[in-house]
């Protein structure tokens, strides 16, 4: 198959820090092009994926972009007049498969949360289009029909070899949002009496906001920000950590960070939101926990926990060759669907028809 991936304009890929949706991209393009496909990646020029690409814009917009469409609506037209002959394009915006059309079937994985604005995008689609959720609790949010498929991400297990766990202390990875809840994983970690490491990417003056008011008063002592981390020392946070501490406020999609410390070894302690429970197996990877206490709980008893359990479960569940595979059914079902699949309301959890 020739398949067309299209990356967002915000940030390149791989992004070199924080970036879950390009970071899921360059794994799958990878994987794609591995396992045999022609692939190619529409992105930015700034973009160090391996696998051919095409781009308009040389570098990441950034998220002060985002405000405007008119640079998003740039890059999908060239993006879809420059894919115009593969056999299949999986698109990672929720813009373009709504105001662009193409001759072949589109795949749409919705990254984001089901808001306003997707419920509107999601009832645009054309019957071309097939959305795919990335957990079910994102596919549950949005009204019935509305996705074809789950497939949960994946990532490279060769690169996120096991860690030690010996570091002594919790750590946050992610983004300075109330949302994922960097000023709970203080008070949890401080009543929990454990370290506690922080490594966040602040993103525009609401983030930086949230940090002036409610983080960094309370930096300091066992509490430790080391402001946005890049691959290598994520990887060494993430595997000496005793838990990864992600107390989210918000139904996230689907949080890679979860399955990042997994493949390290690391227990993941976080609340019942969003994709948590799909990711966590309450006991044994980790301790899902609905309250302050509850958290605090977990965090004391993580490092009771089997890292190899945790390691053994994101290879069985969340590996690359996984998510290459649901997505190239995907593809083949998209491009020849049975008689009577229906491929809105399939109710498939990740894989839709036979082909
Ligand atoms: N991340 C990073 N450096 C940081 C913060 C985050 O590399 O300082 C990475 C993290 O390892 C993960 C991604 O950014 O790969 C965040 O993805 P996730 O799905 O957890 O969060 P979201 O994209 O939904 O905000």
């Amino acid at each position: 198959m020739r398949i067309g991936i299209i990356a967002p304009p915000w940030y390149p890929v791989p992004p070199w820090g924080y970036g879950g949706t390009e970071g899921m991209i360059d794994v799958l393009a990878r994987g794609i092009m591995a396992a045999g496909h022609d692939v190619c990646l529409f992105t930015t020029a700034d973009s160090t994926c391996p696998v051919p690409r095409l781009h308009l814009l040389p570098e990441g917009l950034g998220v002060a972009a985002m405000a405007d469409e008119t640079a998003e609506l740039t890059h999908l037209d060239a993006a879809y007049s420059h894919l115009d002959d593969c056999d299949v394009i999986h698109d990672h915006t929720l813009l373009g498969p709504a105001v662009q059309s193409a001759s072949c079937p589109v795949v749409t994985t919705v990254h984001g949360p089901i808001d306003t604005r997707t419920r509107q995008f999601l009832a645009t689609y054309p019957g071309n289009v097939l959305p795919t959720a990335i957990s079910h609790s994102q596919r549950g949010l949005a009204p019935s029909g509305s996705f074809s498929a789950v497939v949960h991400h994946g990532i490279d297990m060769r690169h996120w070899p096991v860690g030690s766990g010996s570091g002594g202390y919790l750590l946050f990875l992610g983004r300075m949002s109330p949302d994922k809840g960097v000023d709970a994983a203080i008070t949890v970690a401080r009543r929990a009496g454990m370290p506690l490491r922080i490594a966040a990417r602040i993103r525009g003056p609401e983030e930086k906001r949230y940090f002036i008011e409610a983080v960094r008063p309370r930096l300091g002592g066992t509490v430790e920000f080391l402001g946005e981390v890049g691959p290598g020392e994520r990887l060494a946070l993430l595997g000496e950590a005793t838990a990864l501490l992600n107390p989210l406020r918000w139904s996230e999609p689907f949080g890679l960070v979860m399955i990042e410390a997994l493949a390290v070894g690391t227990p993941v302690v976080t609340t019942r939101w969003g994709s948590s429970p799909e990711i966590v197996s309450h006991g044994l990877t980790g301790h899902l926990a609905a309250t302050t206490s509850g958290l605090v709980d977990g965090c004391r008893l993580a490092a009771s926990l089997d890292r190899d359990e945790c390691r053994a479960s994101a290879v069985e569940r969340f590996s690359a060759e996984r998510m290459v595979e649901e997505y190239l059914d995907l593809y083949r079902s998209a491009l020849h669907p049975g008689p009577g699949v229906d491929l809105r309301g399939s109710g498939a959890t990740a894989v839709v028809g036979d082909g």
